[in-house]
């Protein structure tokens, strides 16, 4: 069986949460075919600096290192006794198969790297184009570099399936952040159930609705976002936008640089941002022909229409 080690650096533990949450595979399942060597919120009973040195010593063969949370020099965020997160990812990175950064913070270093973005950043990637803890040409014995997923929190199975696909030996393919491609291919507006309110031009009037599109004025960032939230739904059955609020863009490398994530910023009149792949001057082509001609059935409330 292939060994798991979690550690953390600065961390609210949200990925943690999400996490312990799965339920495709159950947690449980998912341990029987990964043998956990420690996670701090779930191994007590265990003394991670025994099986630290354990590792050291060549006398366990580490297989995954999953790394939530950012990174730093700063002595009072230590968690491990008198040695950081930093030193630990140090001395493993030439002994472990895979390190996979889970959720942003590990990521690039994200909210807490906002408080000092030169000493606080992720594994690989620093916040803003800045350098992560590892070069940029690192890569483990396997021939990865840091595997990232990022949101925040992450999805469980999106740490799951990246775990257990390279487990079973099968190639990961990873875009230009170093994201698994078979989740990050998706922009969050795949899937949606409203693109025909989107399709139309047909705008949600507040939060919470079933009704309309929350990107010509409430924010949406599902058309310029890598994340397969409406294709693996959140807790089996749900996301942001089905629920009526919208994407906020958290699994994208601007994040979390935006002052309001429900308004959508535009120059005259225009979406800052267009969906991905659309020119201004087909967007505006597009959504000019869809506002003259009105669909009646997405202007009605969805309990009034036949
Ligand atoms: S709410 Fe967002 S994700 Fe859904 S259709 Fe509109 S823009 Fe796309």
């Amino acid at each position: 069986m292939k060994n798991l080690l979690w550690i953390q650096g600065l961390t609210c533990g949200g990925n943690s949460q999400s996490f312990l949450c799965s339920e495709n595979p159950e947690i449980s399942d998912f341990f029987k075919e990964i043998n956990l060597l420690w996670h701090p919120e779930i191994s007590h009973d265990t003394d991670i600096m025994e099986i630290l040195n354990r590792i050291y010593r060549n006398e366990i063969k580490l297989n995954f290192l999953i790394v939530e949370g950012a990174l730093t020099g700063n002595k009072r965020f230590h968690r491990f006794g008198k040695y950081s997160t930093r030193y630990i990812i140090d001395k493993l990175k030439n002994k472990v198969d895979y390190i996979i950064a889970v959720g942003n913070c590990a990521v690039h270093g994200n909210y807490p790297a906002l408080y000092d973005p030169d000493q606080i950043t992720g594994i690989q990637f620093g916040l803003n184009g800045r350098k992560g803890f590892l070069s940029p040409k690192f890569k483990t014995k396997k021939g990865y570099p840091v595997i990232n997923i990022t949101g925040c929190p992450v999805h469980p199975e999106w740490i799951t399936k990246t775990v257990l696909t390279l487990s079973y030996g099968i190639e990961l393919k990873l875009d230009s952040f170093n994201r698994p491609k078979e989740l990050y291919m998706y922009l969050s507006h795949d899937g949606c159930t409203r693109n025909e309110y989107f399709e139309w031009k047909v705008e949600a009037e507040e939060f919470g609705t079933k009704e309309g599109c929350l990107f010509y004025e409430l924010g949406c960032r599902g058309p310029v976002t890598h994340a397969p939230c409406n294709k693996i739904l959140w807790n089996g059955r749900s996301s942001k936008t089905r629920a009526g609020m919208p994407c906020i863009g958290c699994t994208e490398f601007d994040f979390p640089n935006r002052e309001n994530y429900l308004e959508t910023k535009k120059n005259m009149g225009i979406p800052q941002d267009i969906p991905l792949g659309v020119t201004k001057r087909a967007y505006i082509m597009i959504t000019g022909v869809a506002k003259t001609f009105k669909n009646e059935r997405l202007i009605k409330k969805l309990e009034e229409t036949d």
